[in-house]
């Protein structure tokens, strides 16, 4: 199951977070992207974005949340495939319900009527169950469908809503630095091929040690400018 998760283990992270700043020349506590943290829990330096999970034990790229009923991390090499998860479940309830529905609305033949109203009672049984369960995980899907548009995990949704507070406060106004715009953010999380996005693939995501931030983006249209 962890295979999924590209989870920096204290013997690996000051290694590869090393060997990233060595080949970029960025100094420590200067990554492009988001300045390097300190985990206390794992007594090592963190990546942008990566947060300590109290239950892995351990910092998880790009978390997203500890999900309970997968009993696991959602973070940068899983959130694909948990939102694919979540895309079908939600197609496969909604289609169980239309079944269900459409069932209901079918006489059985006068011969199965006792059998016929034992499968009703069942039928009703499992639709009231569903109903829950659709909506359930229809909210789910929307929230992130949400997230993934302006390329936010949970965490960092929470975090953004007090950095709102606090730069309104200020006087200022908060945007929050991974969002690229709605298809760069989907395409970042999905994949550049729309044809994969329905696929439970993660061919495109790369180390997780560091993100694109509009600020980048900002600098590179300057560049091209200038040149
Ligand atoms: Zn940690
Ligand atoms: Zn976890």
């Amino acid at each position: 199951m962890n295979l999924f998760l590209l989870c920096i283990k204290r013997s690996q992270i000051f290694e590869q977070l090393v060997a990233q700043l060595t080949l970029s020349g960025v100094s420590n506590g200067d990554v492009q992207g988001g300045d390097l943290r300190y985990c206390q829990k794992c007594s090592q330096y963190k990546p942008p974005r990566a947060h300590h999970c109290r239950v892995c034990k351990r910092c998880v790229l790009r978390m997203d949340h500890h999900c309970i009923w997968i009993n696991n991390c959602v973070g940068h090499a899983n959130y694909k495939v948990f939102f694919i998860f979540v895309v079908y479940a939600v197609i496969a309830c909604i289609y169980s319900l239309v079944l269900l529905v459409g069932s209901l609305t079918i006489d059985p033949p006068k011969d199965e009527l006792q059998s016929g109203d034992s499968f009703r009672t069942a039928y009703i049984i499992s639709g009231l169950l569903l109903i829950p369960l659709c909506v359930a995980l229809g909210v789910l899907l929307g929230w992130h469908i949400y997230l993934i548009l302006h390329n936010k995990t949970t965490i960092e949704y929470h975090e953004g809503v007090r950095a709102m507070w606090l730069a309104e406060k200020g006087g200022n106004v908060y945007t929050h630095p991974y969002d690229l715009g709605a298809y760069e953010n989907l395409t970042t999380v999905l994949g550049p091929n729309i044809l994969s996005w329905v696929c439970p693939t993660s061919k495109h995501i790369d180390s997780g040690l560091r993100f694109r931030t509009a600020y980048d983006n900002l600098i590179g249209a300057s560049t091209s400018k200038g040149s």
